[in-house]
Parts: C-alpha cells; sequence; structure tokens
C-alpha cells in the first residue's frame, strides 16, 4: 500500500480532520496522480453530514485536477508528468448497456465512486480531499492546456452536471434556455449554455444577481416572486435548468416551458409534489441527471479548452476547508470553492 495525508470527517462533523490515507498499489492499467486542486462540491456537505444516507466518516472529492506521478505497465494515455483532471466515478463494469452506452456514471453494476463505494469488493473509497490518488487511466482525462487546473477542477462534478442534459436536449442556437439558483452548478450552466449559442435566462427570486447574470453570459434575469414577471415567461423555454439545491416549489417552473419543454431538476434529489396535469399541457418533460460519462466528459473538456471556459473559484489552502463548507451551507461562495491541496505534502 501507499500512503498519502487527507481530510476525514468523523461524526457527521463539518471540522475534518487530517490523517494518514492508504492508496492501493499500482495495479497494470493504474496511474498515481499527484492531487492539486479539488473543488468543494455541494455533494460533499451532504455526504457528511448523512443527509441523504449515513456512509460514516469519509475523505470527500470528486471534482480534482492533479499531475501523474506514476504510471502501471499497461497505462497508454498518460505518463508522468502529464496534468489530468478526475471526476465522480473511478471504475465501472464496462459490459453492461449503461457502460456501453457511454454513461459508465450509471453503470448497472454501480460504478466505483471517487469517495463511496468501490465495485470491485464493497470497500470504502477515499476522495480527493488528499495529496495522492490512485486509479485507472481510464477514468482519467487529459487537462485541455490553457484552463486554469484549479478553476478547472468544478468541471468534473458541476460541470458535467451542467452539460450532459444540455446536450441531451440539443441546446445550440435559438433555444431559450433557464438556469434556475445562480450557484456552483448553475454558474457553470451559464457559461456553457451561451457558449452553446442559446439565449440564456437566469431565473432567481430576488434581481440582486443580475449584473453576475449578464457577466457570465445571460441574456437576462426573470425573478420568480415577481407574478408578472412569471405571466410573461409563460411557455417560453426549451429547457430549464433547476440547479436549487434545496426543497422549492416545482410547478411554476414548469409553467414557463414552452411545447415539448424539458425542466432536469440536477440540485435537489428528494421528493416533490406534482400533478401530473402540470406536464399534460404542453407535452412538457420532467428529467434528471447528475454528472456523466467518460465520453460527456471528454468531449465537455474539449469544449472547455477551446472555449476557455472553467469554474469562477475561490481557492482556498485545504487547511481551511472547514470554513469552506460552512461558507458553502450559507451560499456564501462564487461561485465555487476549490482546495488548494498542496499544503498536505
Ligand atoms: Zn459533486
Ligand atoms: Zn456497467
Amino acid at each position: 500500500m501507499r500512503t498519502t495525508t487527507g481530510w476525514r470527517s468523523h461524526d457527521h462533523s463539518t471540522d475534518l480532520r487530517r490523517v494518514p490515507v492508504k492508496r492501493r498499489d499500482l495495479r497494470e492499467d493504474d496511474i498515481a496522480v499527484r492531487v492539486d486542486y479539488c473543488g468543494v462540491c455541494h455533494s460533499d456537505l451532504h455526504r457528511i453530514r448523512g443527509t441523504l444516507f449515513d456512509e460514516g466518516d469519509l475523505v470527500p472529492g470528486h471534482e480534482f485536477t492533479g499531475t501523474v506521478t506514476a504510471a502501471g505497465p499497461a497505462v497508454t494515455r498518460f505518463a508522468a508528468g502529464d496534468r489530468v483532471a478526475v471526476g465522480t466515478i473511478v471504475d465501472s463494469c464496462g459490459v453492461c448497456a449503461m457502460c456501453q452506452a457511454g454513461q459508465e456514471n450509471f453503470c448497472l453494476q454501480g460504478a466505483t465512486s471517487t469517495y463511496g463505494l468501490n465495485r470491485r469488493d464493497g470497500s470504502k473509497t477515499d476522495g480527493g480531499y488528499s495529496r495522492e490518488y490512485v486509479l485507472r487511466e481510464t477514468f482519467a482525462y487529459p487537462l485541455p492546456p490553457g484552463l486554469d487546473p484549479a478553476a478547472a477542477a468544478p468541471l468534473m462534478c458541476a460541470g458535467i452536471t451542467m452539460w450532459e442534459p444540455m446536450r441531451v436536449a440539443g441546446v445550440g442556437p435559438g433555444r431559450q434556455v433557464a438556469v434556475a439558483g445562480l450557484g456552483g452548478l448553475g454558474h457553470l450552466g451559464v457559461k456553457l449554455a451561451a457558449a452553446l449559442g442559446a439565449e440564456v435566462t437566469v431565473l432567481s427570486r430576488t434581481p440582486d444577481k443580475t449584473d453576475d447574470a449578464l457577466k457570465l453570459g445571460a441574456a437576462g434575469l426573470l425573478v420568480t416572486t415577481d407574478g408578472e414577471q412569471l405571466k410573461q415567461a409563460s411557455g417560453r423555454f426549451d429547457l430549464i435548468l433547476d440547479t436549487i439545491s434545496a426543497p422549492h416549489d416545482v410547478p411554476p417552473l414548469l409553467s414557463l416551458l414552452g411545447l415539448d419543454g424539458t425542466l432536469s431538476l440536477l440540485g435537489y434529489p428528494g421528493e416533490i409534489p406534482l400533478r401530473i396535469m402540470d406536464l399534460i399541457y404542453g407535452r412538457k418533460k420532467l428529467t434528471s441527471s447528475g454528472t456523466g460519462g467518460r465520453k460527456g466528459t471528454a468531449d465537455l473538456l474539449a469544449f472547455c479548452g477551446e472555449h476557455g471556459i472553467a469554474a469562477d473559484i475561490e481557492l482556498l489552502p485545504s487547511s481551511q476547508v472547514q470554513q469552506a463548507l460552512e461558507r458553502l451551507a450559507d451560499g456564501d461562495v462564487r461561485y465555487r470553492f476549490v482546495l488548494d491541496v498542496s499544503d498536505l505534502d
């Protein structure tokens, strides 16, 4: 085994402890990565706190960039010194219908999470809030040159979570896209949809973020607490990317969709009250997704490299991880915390 250093939660507290973390010896097709920057995702917070279910103590982190330090003998795509990006999954069966469709993230056998469950032996994996990670080369991606490695880290969870539903819905020129919630996911949704050529509107409860929305590439901001604005926008959008992470009222968003329009719920995984009637008039679609497969992730990185798209981040030394998690819980970040983990050396 190899040993590195990381930040592990205990008793659902955001006061993570600096601890030794074990990594496996390299298999034939493994690479070892020195983690340089790791994003702080809202799901890290949910999972530390055990909001959905209790996973016990964990080393979070599933959107990171780093540098290859060693490669197994069967590795063909990477060599020591290469910059790489790693997202939410690090292994899958490779043969099920989901894997064959390029959606390893939905592997029917269960993908191995970057932190969470290891599909091979049921053990627990430790994530990217650590200085070294070992994974199959198949699940690492070359970091496009020109992208800042710290700002690119959030592309690997927040970015791909926005990208896949947009590609499925055919977002491009002439399409009307709305983004509800302007946080880690939402701000990347605005940038990506605008770069794809769509007209983007931010949906927000207050007009406070109008300037930010415009700077990110939106054409405007619609205040969802303003009945008159809602009425005027009725039937307007082809796709709404709903990134709001707290329980909220979904039918008013459905009313903004046009014929065959899609509402994609991406921020809140719990139950919602809904009448099918809200879908009937306009043949509307309600869907969801989370992160992406290998092909989609590679496509996203290529697109971001070409268009110079990365997250707007606040970079903190990893020793300030508790502050990052607590400010994230308060919604006090524009728009993604990224940890500089070089202080774990
Ligand atoms: Zn995430
Ligand atoms: Zn599979």
